[in-house]
């Protein structure tokens, strides 16, 4: 017997309340004494367990009522499982493949079941160890290409874009998180950052850049103010699953509208971090997997071009650059198209820059420097990255393209 009321599911409750599920027993099996359940959540804010049976196994993810990095004392809204389950539908349509499957959804509970990656890691820990995943960066190019145009209204109906504007606008606290961890705290002495001894120099002078924060600030307006599409929100190395042949994105309970070059922008600096890390990973020989790095992020943007240009000539169905305005009256539409890709990359590098300081700055760090022991080495790469974070705020449009954003990593390295 269970209510409606919202209960965290422990292992030893999760068999009794999900058991009737028709969607469920068909994965794992219809009898929950045959089901092992373990609690697998290594993120900072949610449940996640792994439910094995019979049949097979799902994910179960349970959004909880506080922030699971900090504690109760930072209560955080439960509706964040129903805009994470409505950006995966969003997602599986508009890249079919890229998610897991979702099986069933239980808004009161603030529950996902979704399909088992297996055996899929996270890619953050995959490029800490050094391992390759062939067509990283096409898949990811492809995945922020479709979602971002298929969730605007270059594609999108503008009443059904509109709706979905409205919708997600509901989704608050989170967005609220980013405003203030990725945006903002960086840039001064908030309650909650904590940074690698050693930096105070470095951090003194990024907090005592008033154009720089200018920067940043304008970016967050940007990030706050503007709706060209759905965004995933959290497109780190830590919401990315992989084989060593196969990509999943999971993880989007920070989806909002906003700036077409947000997830890409977010998702290079995580590359960026992960070469930076490299020499104390990789010991005496980081070369050649920092290349490959580098290779990815060339791929990765290469591919979000190739496939947004593709999809401008055979799906811009919106309101937006009608061919009315350019095909119909015999204009080439491509130099609107590399004019608009232009301003989606300035908006993505000075996101990069900005994910690359919070990550050392704020509150939630990443493993790719947090793993390092020797905080000496430690506070030497974090400068690194904090530097080239730095660059890529002021001077983004001096960093025209990829071939110039690589250079610069191997110049600060
Ligand atoms: P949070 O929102 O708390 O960060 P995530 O959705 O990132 O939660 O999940 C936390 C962890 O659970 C992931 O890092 C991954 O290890 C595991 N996980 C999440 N979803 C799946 C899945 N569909 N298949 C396998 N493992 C998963
Ligand atoms: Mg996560
Ligand atoms: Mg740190
Ligand atoms: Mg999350």
């Amino acid at each position: 017997t269970t209510s409606d009321a919202y209960e965290p599911l422990t292992p030893e409750t999760l068999g009794p309340r999900l058991a009737g599920l028709a969607p469920v027993a068909a994965q794992v099996g219809a009898d929950p004494e045959r089901w092992t359940v373990r609690e697998v959540g290594d993120g900072n804010l949610n449940l996640v367990f792994i439910v094995e049976g019979p049949n097979g196994a799902v994910v179960v993810k349970q959004a909880l009522p506080y922030v699971r990095l900090v504690g109760d004392s930072w209560p955080l809204p439960l509706y964040r499982a129903f805009y994470e389950y409505h950006a995966l539908t969003r997602q599986a349509e508009r890249d079919p493949g890229s998610v897991p499957r979702v099986f069933h959804f239980d808004e009161a509970q603030a529950l996902i079941v979704m399909e088992y990656l297996s055996p899929h890691l996270i890619l953050r820990r995959k490029l800490i160890n050094g391992e390759r995943v062939e067509g990283l960066g096409a898949f990811l190019g492809r995945f922020c290409a479709r979602t971002a145009f298929r969730g605007s209204e270059l594609s999108m109906r503008s009443a059904d874009k509109k709706a979905d504007v409205a919708l997600f606008a509901g989704n608050v606290e989170i967005p609220a998180i980013t405003e203030a961890l990725v945006f903002t705290d960086p840039y001064f002495d908030a309650g909650m950052n904590n940074h690698t001894e050693g930096l105070d120099p470095v951090i003194a002078g990024i907090r005592g850049n008033a154009a720089l924060k200018a920067r940043a600030q304008r970016a967050l307006m940007k990030f706050a103010s503007n709706t060209e599409t759905m965004v995933h929100g959290d497109l780190h190395s830590g919401s990315i699953m992989a084989t060593d042949t196969e990509v999943k994105v999971i993880d989007p309970e920070f989806v909002q509208y906003g700036p077409l070059g947000f997830d890409i922008g977010m998702l290079i600096a995580n590359f960026l971090m992960a070469y930076f890390s490299q020499p104390a990973h990789r010991g005496g020989d980081p070369d050649r997997y920092q290349d490959w790095i580098l290779s990815v992020i060339s791929d990765t943007v290469a591919d979000f071009e190739a496939e947004f240009a593709h999809l401008w000539e055979t799906e811009r169905t919106g309101m937006l650059y009608p061919a009315a305005l350019f095909e119909d009256q015999g204009h080439d539409s491509a130099p609107a198209r590399e004019a608009l890709l232009r301003d989606i990359w300035q908006d993505a590098v000075a996101i990069c820059g900005i994910e690359m300081h919070r990550r050392c700055l704020s509150l939630a760090h990443n493993a790719d420097f947090e793993d390092i022991a020797d905080t000496r080495l430690r506070a030497r790469l974090e400068a690194r990255n904090l530097a080239m974070g730095a660059e890529l705020i002021l001077r983004a449009e001096a960093i025209p393209d990829t071939a110039a954003l690589i250079a610069l990593a191997r110049d600060y390295n």
